[in-house]
């Protein structure tokens, strides 16, 4: 796991404020969070063997920062402490439920190339890479040049990267926002405009036909799409009481990636990773809505009626339903 370690800070109030205003408000914990250390921490709570490489500040955020990480058992010998402050959200929570999120990326600003490269020779021996958009661009611009394995890409949030290293992305896993933004990127020419495709298997499509190898569309409770050469299957969700979805993206792509290290082909590893993301969003917060193995994961809403072999999380898969 290449990427970020931060440290979400909740407030809960009635509404937000305007500019210039004060409110009260309540809570004010601060819980471990950052889609690097989210990811890396589902797929170690399902057994999978993770390394993180990332960085820390020398605040009193850093020990919060790494509690997930280090309680699921996540080698941390590639996270470096940096002067300054860890990587920070100020996360703003109205009654109506609607977010305000400020990121402040302290740390995790340091995970350029050099920083990456130095991480080189545990990237090179990982069966999986995985990042997203919370470092710096030289830092992931480096990385397809260092992986053997499979680069597990979640350009999240998207940032202007070589169109080579999109194009790297093994599968790329985007939601349908951020699947516009790729697709305008290794499309210049096309505008985001009415080219732009609108339905999900269109714009999947696209993203094939623009030279990525593999890409898994995430469609929230709608479920996702995956596509690579075997052709376009979709993955349904679970039927869930959702109660908070904050992190349920980062449980389902540290599930893919897990699926994937041991084995499984992507459909299969996405399927696993639609139950984990629905169980993650049945709890509040991120990290400690995770599930561990023991854990029973909700079914999928599959009109071929349960895929009973799925059911263990231990179990390796031997075929791929659906
Ligand atoms: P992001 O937060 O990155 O936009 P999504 O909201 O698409 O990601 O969620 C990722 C995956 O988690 C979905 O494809 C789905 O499998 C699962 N998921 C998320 N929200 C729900 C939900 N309310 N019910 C069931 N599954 C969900």
């Amino acid at each position: 796991m290449v990427g970020s370690i931060n440290v979400d800070l909740i407030a809960h109030v009635r509404r937000h404020p305007r500019p210039g205003e004060t409110l009260h408000g309540s809570g004010g914990q601060t819980l471990p969070g950052g889609k690097g250390a989210n990811q890396a921490v589902a797929a170690a709570r399902l057994g999978g063997t993770v390394a993180m490489v990332g960085a820390i500040g020398t605040d009193a955020h850093a020990s919060v920062g790494l509690s997930g990480l280090q309680a699921a058992g996540v080698d941390l010998s590639q996270v470096r402490e940096v002067e300054g402050p860890t990587g920070l959200a100020i996360v703003t929570v109205a009654q109506d439920g609607e977010n305000s999120i400020v990121v402040i990326p302290g740390a995790n600003s340091s995970m350029d190339a050099g920083r990456v490269s130095a991480a080189g020779e545990m990237i090179s021996r990982a069966a999986i890479v995985v990042c997203q958009g919370e470092i710096p661009r030289s830092g992931i611009e480096a990385l397809p040049s260092l992986i053997t394995g499979r680069f597990l890409h979640n350009p999240a949030p998207v940032m202007e990267l070589d169109p080579a290293v999109l194009r790297a992305s093994d599968p790329l896993v985007v939601n349908e926002h951020e699947a516009a933004l790729v697709l305008a990127q290794l499309r210049p020419g096309a505008g985001s405009g009415a080219s732009m495709p609108d339905a999900p298997d269109e714009i999947i499509r696209a993203l094939r036909g623009a030279g990525i190898a593999s890409v898994v569309l995430t469609l929230g409770a709608q479920g996702s799409l995956v596509a690579d050469e075997d052709g376009v299957h979709r993955v349904p969700a679970a039927h869930i009481d959702a109660v908070d979805t904050t992190g349920a993206g980062d449980a389902f792509i540290g599930a893919l990636a897990m699926g994937l290290a041991r084995g499984d082909a992507l459909l299969a590893a996405a399927r696993l990773a639609s139950r984990v993301g629905a169980f993650a969003a049945t709890g509040p917060g991120a990290q400690p809505s995770y599930p561990g193995i023991g854990d029973p994961l909700p079914e999928l809403d599959d009109p071929a009626g349960p895929a009973g072999a799925d059911h263990a999380l231990g179990a390796r898969r031997t075929s791929t339903p659906g």
